[in-house]
């Protein structure tokens, strides 16, 4: 059997063995800890000394988000349609409705223009709009510059949802310090990893002392165990920001190897097109910076001879190499069938030729000449 290429499996540096032992010595096997304050340190001088909180999911850090901006009953939030679920599920957590938003063709995250029209259409139905959840897909940073001026004109806060782009920048402000609050995911796939973690970010210390609060159960101040407010059990386990403390010394490696990536693939499929393909990427604007945490191409089957991007999953597939199709838009979901969506077309163009492929940083050339070799084989054929 040939060794299995994955989309983007966890990486560790060699380090993480040592902080967990560390972790384990100490007996601070508790959501708790030396560990969780070293990482929660580590990470804030990683985002311009903003303050943070981690938590045990970036689903959670996104459910604290909303809640400390007031989101509940009856109240519509903004979201980009284009992304993972849990962007959205927490809008419905609240008992609050998502306004779902199509992408900008670019970056493929949130359109600046159709953002504004929503907000205008909402407002003059008397509507309230609570809060803009964006998204910086696959590492690429939103159109920021377009999108702070459009939510200060209106008064809506935002919450970036960073999950993807810890390490991405825009003229090195880096990716979860843009909104009111932010957002990063330690999932298994993503970028770095604690295996299951997140954190949630802030230029404003009372919403993060207020978030920590809300993650440990709200449990008021004294021995006695009496609750003002409704809780939840929403810190990280030592352990587990033990290991994000071994992730975080070799982050930088990790975009690097993941921009490599990137450039790897575009010089081969660039190298098709001349041969009359015509393969797209997601375009990193000037002063943009992608960690580029998946690298996904565009395969129109009328420009690409009848290839399609299923064509090209299953031949991947079949020599054991692991590519996905991108996100399924939340405007397409069952789940959100009756939700409103202001629409470009953009993201179902998307939805329709996108294809992640494999991107973890710790592909080797021997994978990338086994995946190169493959789509000869099938390039080749048309
Ligand atoms: C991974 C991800 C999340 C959720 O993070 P978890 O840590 O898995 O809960 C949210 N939004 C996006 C865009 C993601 O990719």
């Amino acid at each position: 059997m040939k060794k299995r290429i994955w989309l983007s499996p966890p990486h560790m540096s060699k380090s993480e063995m040592s902080f967990v032992q560390e972790a384990f010595d100490t007996n601070w096997i508790a959501p708790l800890g030396p560990g969780v304050d070293e990482f929660e340190r580590q990470l804030s001088a990683q985002l311009k000394g903003y303050h943070v909180t981690a938590v045990n999911s970036g689903t959670a850090a996104l459910h604290l988000a909303l809640i400390l901006l007031n989101v509940g009953q009856g109240d519509e939030v903004i979201c980009q349609s284009f992304t993972f679920a849990a962007s959205a599920n927490p809008v419905v957590y609240l008992g609050a409705t998502p306004i779902f938003i199509d992408s900008d063709p670019d970056t493929w995250n949130i359109d600046p223009v159709l953002l504004e029209k929503a907000i205008q259409d909402r407002l003059s139905l008397g509507k309230s709009v609570k809060a803009i959840v964006f998204v910086n897909l696959y590492g690429m940073p939103a159109k920021i510059e377009s999108i702070l001026p459009i939510a200060e004109k209106y008064s809506i806060p935002i919450i970036e949802d960073a999950a993807e782009s810890l390490g991405s920048s825009i003229n090195n402000i880096p990716c979860g310090t843009f909104g009111t609050l932010g957002v990063i995911s330690f999932n298994g796939n993503k970028i770095i990893t604690t295996s299951g973690g997140g954190i949630l970010i802030s230029k404003e210390n009372k919403l993060i002392a207020t978030a920590k609060h809300l993650a440990t159960q709200a449990k008021d101040p004294g021995v006695s165990y009496q609750h003002s407010q409704i809780g939840y059990n929403y810190r990280i386990s030592n352990i587990l920001a033990s290991i994000g403390i071994g992730q975080l010394s070799v982050l930088e490696e990790r975009v690097l190897a993941r921009r490599s990536n990137y450039n790897r693939y575009v010089d081969y499929f660039l190298n098709w097109n001349l041969k009359g393909f015509n393969f797209e990427f997601q375009i990193e604007p000037a002063g943009f910076y992608s960690n580029r945490w998946l690298t996904c191409i565009l395969v129109d089957p009328i420009k690409n001879k009848g290839l399609d991007v299923e064509i090209i999953r299953l031949a991947l597939e079949n020599d054991q190499i692991e590519a996905r199709p991108v996100w399924k838009p939340m405007h397409l979901q069952p789940i959100f069938s009756s939700s409103l969506f202001y629409s470009n077309g953009v993201s179902d163009r998307l939805f329709q030729i996108g294809l992640c492929l494999p991107s973890g940083s710790s592909l080797t050339d021997e994978d990338f000449d086994r995946i190169f070799t493959c789509l000869d084989t099938l390039l080749n054929k048309y």
